[in-house]
């Protein structure tokens, strides 16, 4: 099908803008952006408060505020990209590891409201380039709470 245009029956994602929104901005370029890579439903760019050398954000071409509010395919899409971003990151920039980072309302750290994985690669042993430490201690585990809240979850 490579090269054929897009057939009477084939689905073009609708794109949601709101007019407030940054990453909307980003997606419609009327906000600039160093852009590496998109696709039908996804787009990638330089996060501009970068944590280490590389960190890079993927979001959704049409508006969804979180993951409670994005669409499968367009979850799916930003995975894919994620994934090659990621892949880049080690082969070009040398990183050593990769952290996937998604934060969705106030109390996970969102700050802006149009979903979006960060991509973060890091480096080992080298303060200067990344100093990123966990966020939480290990706590000693309670199996029978754990259990109970899991089958909460089932
Ligand atoms: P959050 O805190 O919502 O998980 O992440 C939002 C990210 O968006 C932050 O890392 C911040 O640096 C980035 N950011 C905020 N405004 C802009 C912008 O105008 N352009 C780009 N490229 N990144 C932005
Ligand atoms: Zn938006």
């Amino acid at each position: 099908m490579t090269g054929c245009p897009p057939g009477p029956t084939a689905k073009v994602p609708s794109v949601r803008a709101e007019p407030d929104c940054i990453f909307c901005g980003v997606v419609a370029g009327e906000i600039s952006s160093t852009t590496m890579a998109q696709s039908e439903r996804a787009i990638a760019f330089m996060d501009i408060n970068p944590v280490t050398p590389g960190h890079a954000l993927v979001v959704p071409r049409s508006h969804a505020t979180d993951l409670f509010d994005i669409t499968a395919d367009d979850l799916a899409a930003c995975v894919h990209l994620a994934q090659q971003i990621a892949e880049r990151a080690k082969e070009r920039l040398g990183a050593d590891g990769i952290n996937l980072l998604n934060c969705n309302g106030e109390a996970a750290w969102q700050t802006v409201l149009h979903f979006h994985i960060h991509v973060i690669p890091r480096f080992k042993d080298q303060p200067g380039k990344d100093c990123i430490g966990l966020p939480w201690d290990s706590v000693p585990s309670n199996l029978d709470e754990i259990e109970r809240i899991g089958n909460l979850l089932s």
